[in-house]
């Protein structure tokens, strides 16, 4: 396209498309490996080579692999087939149009010697492919029709989707109803109860009496918002940032944590004057319009930030590879692409206990480079606290502690108010005062009287109850009692106090993930009243989060079911 002024005919620019065309991205990867591919080498390993590399940047998918070699084959039969039409159309350009057709019939001589599967073996073994990100990423929920259910189950479900429309979805191929929530346990209107391992919100126990009684008075007393003087919130605040490493010393509050992702994000915009972010590549960071841009997990058909780039989560199978070196390496690459196109980094964001990459607890302090790499290029680090936050690792109040990092900021919710909302951003001084000082940040439930009556008592109860300390000794307890589960089926238990990752794979030695067997068992498990669910892009790794206050008979009893479930399912090993 050629650019003018409006109104004149001088040309004052030019922009190129070339080859910008919309197309499928394996597209790019076979193009690239019909120009590589060499006949004095190994044709499996050099596309094992190619492919590996370009696996590290953009991800490839089973569905891809089985057409790679079609379309290869495909590229070198349209470049014969346009190229000698072309040369007939201009014979004077014939040379340079044919320049590249020997290579073309040679490429396709040699492939028609390779059969499909060997082809792809040498790349199999140098990386692992999964199957491609499902449209529908909420795992274990209820599908219409799908189950039978009792027909009042089935009105309720339509009246609701009638009145509250189609966003929301149900856990559970079969949905549970509540009435009542106590502690460990869930109810229902017949009175069943529930073993709530799952639920990170209520971390403290269902309807905590301590904290729904000075949430209560308080209610009856005043509920008022920031903009008054209040004693509650200065003292929840300074006993807040006292639980965080010292150049962390300021709250600023929000409702959700997807306002306080929003929020950090834009105390780092501002800061850095960069618009560049980094987060892990199936993270969930939550729901606004900038954060959702910046939550790959959210699936293909939410559309991601332009200047967002994402890293492999902090995992290897392979114990001789150095996980932080890794990951490291994955975020400067990151930071040397933003850099490359004029973006400066603002932030890398990422949930210290990696929840919906898969939960990523080891080696403590594969966190560390990365955070040099992101400060040695001028962006900030912010820890998602939203899920390891408040005692849950069990070595510490918080996830980034376990990697020996300090955050600029940090993001917190779910088990802040116990299920009231309530979240925040916790801020070194120097990085939020330029942004407090310009931009007003005015949120009015935020930080109101009742919220912080209702942090202040969570905050009791954690140091009352010795509720960091349970969190680590349950937690080595569930941790051993996880891993004394022997299936073939169990590629990993991953975790650290009362959060655990339990990878479902195909057979012994095969990490490909088994989806269907961690659905059978959530499933199954929701059967024998007993609530977990899945996690990670395929689905296939078991979230087993119970709250703080758990105990060894709790523990005890999910073990026995969860056993007896893999029994049933015939997943254990003989
Ligand atoms: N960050 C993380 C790591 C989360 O898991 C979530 C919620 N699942 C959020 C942020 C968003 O929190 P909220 O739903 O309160 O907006």
């Amino acid at each position: 396209i050629l650019v003018a002024d409006k109104g004149s005919d001088q040309i004052t620019g030019l922009i190129d498309f070339g080859d910008a065309v919309y197309a499928p991205v394996i597209n790019e990867l076979a193009v690239a490996c019909s120009y590589f591919l060499n006949k004095d080498r190994n044709v499996a390993e050099d596309l094992a080579t190619i492919a590996y590399g370009f696996h590290q940047y953009k991800e490839i998918y089973e569905e891809d692999l089985e057409v790679l070699k079609d379309l290869i084959v495909a590229r070198y039969m349209t470049t014969l087939l346009i190229t000698y039409w072309r040369a007939a159309l201009f014979p004077e350009n014939k040379d340079y149009i044919l320049r590249n057709n020997p290579s073309a019939r040679l490429g396709l001589k040699m492939f028609s010697k390779i059969d499909g599967e060997a082809f792809l073996q040498p790349l199999r073994k140098k990386c692992k492919i999964g199957p491609k990100m499902k449209q529908d990423t909420t795992p274990n929920r209820y599908i219409p029709g799908a189950v039978k259910l009792h027909p009042e189950m089935e009105a309720k479900i339509s009246h609701r989707e009638e009145v509250m429309g189609s966003s929301y979805r149900l856990s559970y191929a079969e949905p549970v109803h509540f009435v009542k929530g106590e502690g460990i346990w869930l109810y229902t209107a017949d009175g069943d109860q529930y073993l709530d391992f799952y639920n990170n919100v209520a971390s403290l126990g269902h309807c905590h009496p301590q904290v729904v009684g000075a949430m209560t008075k308080q209610a009856h007393t005043l509920s008022t918002n920031t903009r008054y003087l209040h004693d509650t919130i200065i003292e929840y605040s300074e006993r807040l940032t006292d639980l965080f490493p010292a150049p962390l010393s300021q709250a600023i509050y929000t409702c959700t944590g997807s306002e306080a992702n929003d929020l950090a994000c834009r105390i780092a915009k501002y800061h850095t004057g960069g618009e560049g972010y980094i987060v892990s590549e199936y993270a969930y960071h939550g729901t606004s319009h900038l954060i959702s841009s910046l939550s790959p997990n959210l699936g293909p058909t939410v559309s991601l930030h332009p200047n967002l780039r994402t890293v492999p989560a902090p995992h290897s199978f392979d114990p001789s590879v150095d996980v932080g070196e890794q990951f490291t390496a994955h975020v400067q690459g990151a930071i040397d692409d933003l850099q490359r196109r004029g973006i400066k980094p603002a932030a890398l964001l990422v949930d210290s206990i990696f929840s919906s990459d898969g939960v990523y607890t080891e080696p403590k302090g594969f966190l560390k480079g990365a955070v040099e790499a992101i400060h040695k290029a001028g962006g900030l680090f912010i820890a998602d606290e939203v899920q390891p936050g408040f005692a849950r690792t069990g070595d510490h109040m918080w996830g980034f502690q376990r990697h020996g990092v300090t955050p600029d900021l940090v993001t917190l919710g779910k088990p802040m108010g116990n299920g009231y909302p309530m979240s925040g951003v916790i801020a070194r001084p120097e990085v939020s005062r330029e942004f407090g000082a310009s931009a007003r940040y005015f949120n009015t439930f935020a930080g109101n009287t009742v919220a912080a009556a209702n942090g202040l008592a969570v905050l009791n109860v954690i140091r009352d109850q010795n509720l960091l300390e349970n969190s680590y000794k349950m937690g080595a307890y569930l941790k051993e009692a996880l891993e004394s589960i022997a299936s073939p089926k169990i590629a990993e238990v991953r975790g650290s106090g009362l959060f655990y990752g339990v990878e479902i794979v195909q057979a012994e030695d095969d990490h490909t993930p088994d989806e269907k067997t961690a659905k059978a068992i959530v499933n199954t498990l929701r059967k024998r009243k007993t609530l977990i669910s899945t996690t990670g892009k395929n689905d296939n790794i078991l979230k087993v989060r119970p709250p703080l206050i758990v105990t060894k008979e709790n523990i005890d009893q999910f073990i026995n079911t969860l056993r007896d479930v893999m029994s049933e399912l015939g997943v254990l090993s003989h």
